[in-house]
């Protein structure tokens, strides 16, 4: 027996099998819901002008390509922070705010598990119900116990919030929270403010630590707006851990670009935890790739391309709006028996359907429309096109 004999086939990535069983399909009228990408209106992932732009500007430069510090581009980090905390924010000028370049949003909560595995190896991890499918399966990788918060609650289509509160309450102190800081994965479903200031008294109160993911500043409400509970969190003080990702805001899937930002308490404080993240990422993979996070620098600290970048941004917010209002006001007239008006409520790239699991199925296997088997279905892969056709689909499998 080799050293391979005995390795089992490992489960399918379930996200990733729709988009393999949609590429397999041969129907031309196929549309794939279960997609975590913004397509525009013409079904294609764009490639955004300011970006385009910034590459056209980094070509002319022709820079040579030497490594990149270990925490990445100064520059960079230096633009994350201002978007992530504010311009002004007095966390940054304070230098209590420490921010490495990562590998994409995964990249970046990936670097944020193994340090806290290295400097709170006992504390254990919360992560709501339901979450991003990775969530789970990428801190126990660092060695955690994974357990979950309620977050959804399936009858109002919205937050369980007495039940999140209720388990925040009960966690023990060193707990790591991971909290969607906007546009919640897989459901949609977001805090209000006045929800958040509970969450965050909790918090604070317990001595947990909070954990953001922000893989979809400016798809709510705008880039200011969305990154408020970052303000609020950080304004208490820290302990304080933040991933985001420029994949969806930018439409830089496949550049890789993230960060992971860590607030202490002190200017000295977030020093020696910057030292040691260093230390993280050096013995993961040295430092971070270049060109994503030229491009990013450049967009942001080009008053021009930051303006077309915010408009740009803006058009993708819109529109997925356009598109939950379409799909609420045809399901009325298609559906009228059932109520699909929290579509609207929800926010960012996702909707948890209510679509049962026999309901996706017959989807795809009658209609060709692919969905996942929770009823998450990427609103962002809408268009004028094919919101007919699914919404007719979905008026027969209900
Ligand atoms: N966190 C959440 C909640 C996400 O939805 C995603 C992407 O879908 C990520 C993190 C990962 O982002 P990235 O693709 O930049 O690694």
């Amino acid at each position: 027996a080799s050293l391979f004999t005995a390795i089992e086939m490992a489960p399918r990535d379930p996200i990733l099998g729709i988009t393999d069983a949609f590429n397999a399909d041969q129907n031309p009228n196929k549309i794939n819901l279960g997609v975590g990408v913004y397509y525009d209106d013409n079904g294609k992932v764009p490639l955004l002008e300011c970006v385009r732009k910034a590459e056209a500007q980094l070509m002319e430069k022709a820079a040579p390509r030497t490594y990149l510090p270990i925490d990445g581009l100064a520059a960079y980090d230096k633009a994350v922070q201002a978007l992530v905390f504010g311009a002004d924010s007095a966390i940054v000028q304070e230098k209590r705010a420490v921010t490495a370049q990562a590998i994409g949003g995964t990249g970046a909560l990936k670097l944020g598990a193994d340090f806290l595995k290295r400097f709170s190896p006992d504390s254990q991890i919360w992560i709501s119900d339901p979450s991003w499918e990775n969530h789970r399966a990428l801190f126990e990788s660092a060695g955690f116990v994974v357990n979950s918060y309620p977050y959804f609650d399936a009858a109002t289509h919205g937050v369980n919030f007495a039940g999140m509160l209720q388990a925040l309450n009960a966690m023990p102190t060193g707990a790591i929270v991971v909290l969607h800081a906007c546009c919640h994965n897989p459901t949609g479903a977001d805090l209000n403010d006045a929800q958040w200031k509970q969450v965050i008294e909790v918090v604070t109160q317990r001595g947990l630590i909070p954990f953001l993911d922000m893989a979809y500043q400016g798809f709510a409400d705008g880039i200011e707006e969305d990154g408020r509970v970052v303000r609020h969190f950080a304004d208490a003080g820290g302990p304080l851990f933040v991933s985001n990702s420029f994949s969806k805001s930018f439409s830089l899937y496949g550049e890789r670009v993230g960060a992971l930002s860590i607030v202490a308490a002190s200017t000295e404080e977030a020093a020696r935890v910057l030292s040691q993240l260093k230390r993280v990422i050096r013995t993961n993979y040295s430092n971070p790739p270049d060109h994503g996070g030229q491009i990013v620098a450049t967009v942001l600290a080009t008053p021009e391309l930051r303006k077309l970048w915010e408009d740009e941004l803006a058009a993708m917010r819109v529109r997925i709006r356009e598109m939950r209002q379409l799909m609420v006001e045809k399901l009325k007239a298609n559906a009228p028996a059932q109520d699909f008006s929290f579509v609207k409520q929800q926010v960012g790239m996702f909707s948890y359907s209510g679509l049962t699991k026999a309901q996706v199925e017959r989807l795809r296997d009658e209609f060709s429309i692919y969905a996942v088997d929770t009823g998450r279905i990427c609103v962002a892969a809408l268009n004028s096109r094919n919101i007919d056709k699914v919404v007719a689909a979905v008026a027969q499998v209900i």
